[in-house]
């Protein structure tokens, strides 16, 4: 075997700051680096040369397209491809890339979601280079294709994608930042710019492609929408972290290389609570490179898997009854000098930065805790969020013993004494160092600090989580905004600055201090306890999604802005949209099964039970039979009670009321997963349960 050094093909297919270095000359360099370090707009004049330098470097690739790469609001990827060709009228070609066709694109893009945004007859959209996100090679059979990672707007500039409110919400919370940090005497000087950093832990599942073949619910909607539990399941706890299975560690070896070439730092590999489910992590990156990587993450897995005859489900809940699957969006902020704001200090002065941001993420939480719960809303992570499994509806903060404590004293700020004695004052004490272990235990928690970032759990595995992003990067920004605000006029009045910081963060932490919670968040205890504190408990996602059309997400979105309210609208227009469409499909799909694959092999196995009993009634008339009458009795039942189902499933559906056609859906799933349990195997027309999770 020869030996593998991955660095040798990491980012073998991106095209680098290093690879530019190579194709660029100095001044063309030198300015697209002050665009990517500092954020300044382009200088048009260098973008042919920039084209001119990716379309060689593309073509030594052996790419023959190029395309614009997109995040439309359909929660995937786009792109449309264009080849370099041109023909030269003496019947050959040259290749052709120009810094137009770079920086700008026209995909025919009316066909997008844009929730009313742009009717067909209005301008059409466009894509614009995100020169901060590095170009790639996406590799088919027999050629490549360049991708240029671009935002898509209308004419008049409006976002009708997921990544450009993302990036302005960075330069939101960059500008609060850089305003905190000088307060707090740091070098903010010479266009100094701080971002925040995520990565997003990975779930998902991985069955046989035969078995993902033989169910039209998986190929249509990503879930199972009907499926007995089977007797063994996670309940044995034997999976988590387990020995990884030769085929999955063949699958996951290709998955690395593939990540690592497309320059995604895959870092951890793992078996997770569900049979058949898994976790990967990236090492963390700058949020909007974070996004991306994840965004082609999830479409390497989908073709790694397939090359493994594989599928894998990114679905939040593919299989009712067992573990769903999340994103785990970690998130914190680098300051202005480079340093980690949400590492704690070592003394007293870095310990007052720390739990001022503390206590402006506990204030930015709570007020917009349901706005949270909006960015992570989805038909999909419905069945997840408060199942028992994942973090709950209810948005909470999980700070960990230590530092809620100190929270704690915090707030009683001048009182002789507290728990431990002390009281923290701001600037003056040293805190404890919070071990990173002793603060990473809860795992129920839907937002958890752990150590040096925060865990926003609650985003789902399918999700662009952009929007998580987004919001959270936004109420930073905006609770960071009105701490300066304070800080600025005090210092003006010349009052002590930490005397003033102490008597803020005290008042905020009384004030928003219902937020955290530091117990089991699965309870039914923790939900009464919610409810007293007054904290949103919001089960769908159409009652979630209201909050993106409140006035007050309107007012934050306005004023820093990221969203104007016609961009929030129609977010919410294509969100709801999207769930409706969700319901709906799913609904029709769980009717064509019902009747067609199920009720049609359940009457064969009724018609041979029927005339079995008969015939054997002839023959051995003392025999009762009266366990194969039952049998008959019970088939019989269950395959009216589907025929009823799928009538009340059509019913709900044609009056189109979400949760009914949820509640008749499910009703037909009982029926059908009872007659899972009475059919033979060999005539039971889906994979099972079973199957699905253990044959693999
Ligand atoms: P776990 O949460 O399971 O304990 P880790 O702490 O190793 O696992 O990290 C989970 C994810 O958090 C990884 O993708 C890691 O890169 C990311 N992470 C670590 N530090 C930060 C940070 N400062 N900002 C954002 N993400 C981070
Ligand atoms: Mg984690």
């Amino acid at each position: 075997m020869t030996a593998i050094n991955c660095s040798k093909f990491f980012s073998e297919d991106v095209f680098t700051i290093k690879t530019m270095r190579n194709y660029l000359s100095v001044n063309a360099y030198d300015s697209l680096m002050e665009t990517i370090r500092h954020r300044t707009s382009l200088d048009p004049r260098i973008a042919d040369e920039v084209a001119e330098a990716m379309k060689t470097w593309a073509i030594e690739k052996d790419a023959t397209h190029f395309t614009h790469w997109f995040q439309p609001l359909t929660g995937a990827t786009a792109e449309k491809h264009d080849a370099f060709i041109d023909p030269d009228r003496e019947g050959g070609c040259v290749m052709h890339f120009s810094g137009k066709e770079l920086i700008q694109g026209e995909p025919d893009a009316s066909s997008f979601p844009s929730g009313g945004l742009r009717t067909t007859f209005e301008a059409r959209g466009y894509t614009a280079w995100d020169p901060t996100s590095p170009a790639f090679i996406k590799r088919g059979a027999k050629g490549s294709t360049l991708c240029i990672p671009t935002v898509f707007c209308s004419y008049s500039g409006e976002a009708l994608d997921e990544k450009a409110p993302l990036l302005r919400s960075m330069d939101v919370l960059s500008k609060q930042v850089c305003r905190l940090a000088k307060l707090f005497g740091m070098d903010v000087d010479g266009g100094k710019r701080t971002y925040p950093t995520l990565g997003p832990e990975q779930e998902y599942f991985l069955i046989d492609k035969q078995f993902y073949e033989s169910r039209l619910d998986l190929m249509q909607t990503g879930r199972t929408l009907f499926g007995r539990q089977p007797a063994k399941h996670q309940q044995m706890e034997d999976h988590y972290f387990g020995a990884i299975k030769p085929r999955i560690m063949a699958f996951m070896e290709d998955l690395d290389r593939e990540l690592w070439r497309l320059g995604i730092p895959s870092k951890t590999r793992h078996n997770e609570v569900c049979p058949a489910q898994f976790e990967i992590a990236p090492v963390f990156e700058e949020l909007s490179i974070a996004v991306d990587h994840n965004m082609l993450a999830m479409e390497v897995l989908r073709n790694v898997a397939d090359e493994h005859g594989l599928v894998c489900l990114l679905h939040e809940k593919p299989f009712a009854g067992v573990n769903g699957s999340g994103k785990h969006n970690n998130w914190s902020i680098v300051d202005p000098t480079g340093r980690n704001w949400l590492t704690p200090g070592d003394n007293p002065h870095a310990n007052a930065e720390f739990l001022t941001m503390i206590c402006i993420l506990m204030k930015a939480v709570d007020t917009n805790a349901a706005l949270l719960r909006a960015a992570v809303a989805s038909a999909g992570n419905d069945h997840r969020l408060g199942a028992n499994e994942a973090p709950p509806a209810i948005i909470s903060i999980f700070l960990g013993d230590q530092l809620y404590d100190v929270i704690e004293q915090l707030e009683k700020g001048k009182a002789k004494s507290s728990k431990n004695g002390g009281v923290i004052k701001i600037g003056v004490t040293s805190l404890p160092q919070f071990p990173r272990d002793a603060t990473d235990r809860n795992r129920t928690s839907p937002f958890a600090f752990t150590g040096n970032k925060f865990e926003f759990r609650a985003v789902g595995s399918s999700q662009n989580c952009s929007a998580a992003n987004t919001v959270l990067n936004t109420i930073a920004a905006d609770a960071i905004a009105d701490v300066c605000d304070e800080l600025e006029a005090a210092i003006k009045a010349k009052k002590n600055f930490n005397e003033t910081l102490q008597s803020i963060l005290q008042r905020i932490v009384k004030k928003h201090k219902r937020i955290l919670f530091n117990g089991d968040n699965y309870t039914a205890q923790w939900r009464a306890e919610a409810a007293r504190r007054g904290l949103p408990n919001i089960m769908t996602t159409p009652e979630a999604l209201k909050a993106f059309a409140a006035p007050a997400t309107i007012r934050l979105f306005e004023k820093h802005g990221v969203l104007t309210k016609r961009e929030l609208e129609s977010r919410y227009n294509a969100l709801f949209e999207n769930y409706e469409k969700t319901i709906i499909l799913e609904a029709n799909c769980s009717v064509t099964i019902a009747r067609t694959m199920i009720v049609s092999a359940a009457l064969t196995y009724q018609l041979e039970l029927a005339s079995t009993i008969a015939n054997t009634a002839k023959m051995l008339k003392a025999v009762k039979q009266t366990e194969s009458k039952d049998l008959l009795r019970n088939v019989t039942e269950q395959i009216e009670a589907t025929l009823k189902g799928c009538k009340s499933v059509e019913l709900t559906v044609k009056a189109g009321h979400p949760d009914k056609i949820l509640s008749a859906m499910s009703k037909l799933r009982t029926a059908v997963d009872e007659l899972e349990a009475l059919l033979p195997r060999d005539t039971w027309p889906l994979a099972t349960y079973a199957e699905m999770m253990f044959i693999i």
